[in-house]
């Protein structure tokens, strides 16, 4: 990428564009060297900030931190209880996080078609898997872009079952005016660099339910009814572990770091979004590669900016362009191999290819393109044009 033009400030486009990449500035290193030099590095006072930070971001009551976005799906199962013999309802298009985390405690994830338009959980395929064990649903936000929460919400209150969104991808995004993370009944958030926001590794569960809050922050300190400072606080030794729990805090180092990354995500999202809507011009013309359909009436975060490529309009197939475009300093990915089609899962719960057809249908046709706030106008007329060079049927590099 090295001969393209770069304009104003430096970009990444000198070296090689990821297809994500955080955003951290010396706010954000000042912030995290200040809790250096305090006395709490862990369990200090910068965890409630950052919670009650991202709870009014999010528009809800209570915000538990955690170590990561994985700790926040695992903590949201054991809040509703999850164990064995229970089923939740995932979809086949995400990240394998979303089913392992009903693997965990014990249960079983069973996985639904998404719609062919969005890639996301379809409100009727979720249907067709419901049974008597089924306990919950966990929406993906796939790529940035808010489910179908009201079709899902009729849905888990005909049939009595806990709403759950994965918004991994989606901090800052909006569905009928209300804000990811007051979409379900539990929301979780990762904050791993390549996510909207970054504190190195963290993760975050929302919800407006105080005991389910009270339960996953028990979850995070290994069931212990205090932590350490508290216990300081009151003077006292005592506790008592009252339950199974696991070591997943977040430290005071990464709250500040999220703390100072929320500040900016407005911004960013509106970046994103600029971005997306580039993408989407340049590639009107160009009927070959399909980017997602945005449904109306929401705000699409755009963590991820993906697009299929139609065989049926270009000579090259999805694997040679998605060579090429690496070969070309392109930092091209795949999101995702549906999940029920890796080998741990065939194996441990018999699933098969031919049970999600769409969201197969889609993994061999899609690429995700570089989106991040700080990549530049050159940096995304780069991406078009030698997108444009690779779909040509002679291409060679
Ligand atoms: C990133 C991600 C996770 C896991 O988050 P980590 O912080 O990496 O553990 C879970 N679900 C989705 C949809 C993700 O994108």
């Amino acid at each position: 990428m090295s001969d393209l033009p770069v304009e104003g400030k430096p970009s990444v486009s000198t070296l090689k564009l990821p297809y994500g990449r955080q955003s951290v500035d010396e706010d954000d290193i000042a912030a995290v060297v200040e809790v250096l030099r305090s006395d709490w590095l862990t369990t200090g006072p910068k965890v409630a900030e950052f919670e009650l930070a991202f709870a009014k971001f999010t528009g809800v009551l209570e915000a538990v931190a955690v170590c990561n976005g994985t700790a926040a799906l695992h903590a949201a199962m054991y809040a509703i209880g999850i164990g064995p013999g229970d089923e939740v309802i995932v979809p086949a298009m995400t990240f394998a996080a979303t089913a392992n985390c009903v693997v965990y405690q014990g249960g079983t994830p069973v996985f639904a078609d998404v719609d062919p338009d969005t890639l996301l959980l379809d409100a009727t395929q979720v249907e067709t898997r419901i049974t008597p064990r089924t306990k919950a649903i966990i929406a993906v936000d796939y790529a940035g872009q808010p489910c179908d929460y009201d079709a899902l919400r009729i849905i888990a209150e005909r049939h009595n079952l806990c709403l759950l969104s994965d918004a991994c991808h989606a901090l800052g995004g909006s569905y009928h005016g209300r804000p990811v993370g007051s979409l379900a009944d539990l929301s979780t958030f990762s904050l791993h660099p390549v996510k909207p926001i970054t504190s190195g590794e963290g993760g975050v569960i929302t919800t407006n339910a105080p005991d389910l809050a009270k339960r996953m922050r028990l979850f995070r300190n290994h069931g212990i009814t205090t932590d350490h400072r508290q216990r300081e606080q009151q003077g006292s030794w005592f506790y008592e572990m009252v339950d199974l729990g696991y070591n997943y805090r977040l430290t005071d180092l990464q709250c500040a770091l999220g703390l100072s990354q929320l500040a900016k995500l407005p911004g960013w999202v509106a970046r994103r979004r600029e971005i997306a809507r580039q993408y989407d011009l340049a590639f009107a013309s160009l009927p070959a590669v399909q980017p997602l359909v945005v449904r109306p009436d929401l705000l699409h975060a755009y963590h991820l900016y993906m697009v299929r490529i139609d065989d049926r309009k270009t000579a090259r197939s999805r694997d040679q362009i998605f060579v090429d475009l690496r070969a070309a300093g392109i930092g091209v990915n795949v999101h995702y191999i549906p999940v029920h089609l890796h080998p741990y899962y065939r194996q441990r719960f018999a699933t098969a290819p031919g049970l999600c057809p769409v969201a197969e249908a889609a993994y061999r046709q899609l690429i995700t393109l570089p989106l991040f706030p700080n990549m530049s106008n050159d940096d995304v007329n780069a991406v078009v044009t030698i997108m444009r060079q690779v779909l040509e049927p002679g291409y060679a590099g």
